[in-house]
């Protein structure tokens, strides 16, 4: 189609990526070597390793280890403790003074100046609303899945909250994870793709900055292409495609051949009649846009918001 590529931007790399995952430095079962073997195994290119209040280092041959941690804010949430979490992805370094931030966007702001991105944790296991994340300009992005959650208590899954926060004005982009802490029964369920510039590090900290990811339980996302206020998705086949645009908005495309379409249309099916390509049009209300894709296990991924009215 005649369309702008919106993702992924320019040449790279994909790379599998785990950004949640901890260890014997805090409260995981695997240590270090045995984290990253797991990984490893598993077929991931990149591993954050997010202890709490822990940088733990590690060389593994074949794995990009990042350097990472699990830092907390105090914040008016429901929990005995007021405490949010935020993921330093790609810091290596530790506030001098093991305590709690003040606010998320204190947390947020330190992430940022030390190079990193910061990626707010698991909002519904959290108790988090719209306004936490709203106070906190710093924050790039959220866990719109986080397995660990999903796994011991069945609410890992946050894409209200993300919606929520995008009708009001601000662009978070996702990650899923697996907050592992018991690596080979918690994990391998969530995990981020990111389009890097090359297999590094420093690479993937600036895709996650740039939104050059999405997230996923187990689809593939190949490119989503704006064409106006049109949007066409390629995918692995799926069961169903999503186009979510808040309240009021959105659309979907089903692979079952009685259920309605609304607000789109199957361009491709693979020979199991799935759906492989689906084009979009503008529901009425629309100012930000985004693609899920769910596959027959129910297994879903997620694409990074764009915007028709930047803000
Ligand atoms: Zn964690």
């Amino acid at each position: 189609m005649p369309g702008v590529t919106v993702f992924p931007r320019g040449d790279g790399v994909w790379l599998k990526c785990q950004f949640h995952a901890h260890t014997t430095n805090s409260d995981g079962d695997p240590t270090p070597a045995g984290l990253c073997d797991h990984y490893l195994r598993a077929g991931f290119d990149v591993l954050a390793i997010t202890d709490h209040w822990h940088v733990t280092e590690h060389v593994c041959e074949g794995l990009v280890v990042m350097p990472c941690s699990e830092l907390s804010a105090r914040c008016d949430n429901p929990w005995p403790e007021a405490e949010a979490e935020v993921l330093a992805l790609g810091v290596s370094v530790l506030p001098e003074v093991r305590d709690y931030f003040p606010t998320i966007e204190a947390l947020a702001a330190w992430i940022r100046e030390h190079g990193g991105a910061p990626y707010l944790c698991h909002p519904y296991w959290s108790g988090l609303g719209p306004q936490h994340y709203l106070e906190a300009p710093s924050l790039v992005g959220l866990e719109v899945y986080n397995a660990g959650s999903d796994v011991t208590q069945g609410n890992g899954l946050s894409s209200v909250h993300w919606d929520d926060i995008l009708s009001r004005g601000a662009t978070p982009f996702a990650i899923a994870t697996d907050d592992s802490h018991h690596a080979g029964q918690d994990s391998r369920l969530g995990w981020t793709m990111v389009h890097a510039a090359e297999r590094s590090g420093e690479a993937v900290v600036e895709a996650l900055l740039h939104g050059q990811a999405y997230a996923s339980s187990g689809p593939v996302i190949h490119d989503l292409q704006l064409d106006g206020d049109e949007v066409e998705v390629r995918c692995s086949p799926a069961r169903s495609v999503f186009l979510r645009s808040g309240a009021w908005g959105g659309g979907v495309v089903q692979a079952d051949p009685f259920a309605m379409p609304y607000l789109g249309r199957i361009l491709l099916r693979n020979d199991d009649g799935l759906i492989t390509a689906a084009r979009f049009s503008a529901p009425e209300y629309w100012r930000w846009g985004r693609i899920e894709v769910d596959d027959v296990r129910g297994r879903r991924a997620w694409s990074n918001p764009w915007r028709l009215d930047p803000t």
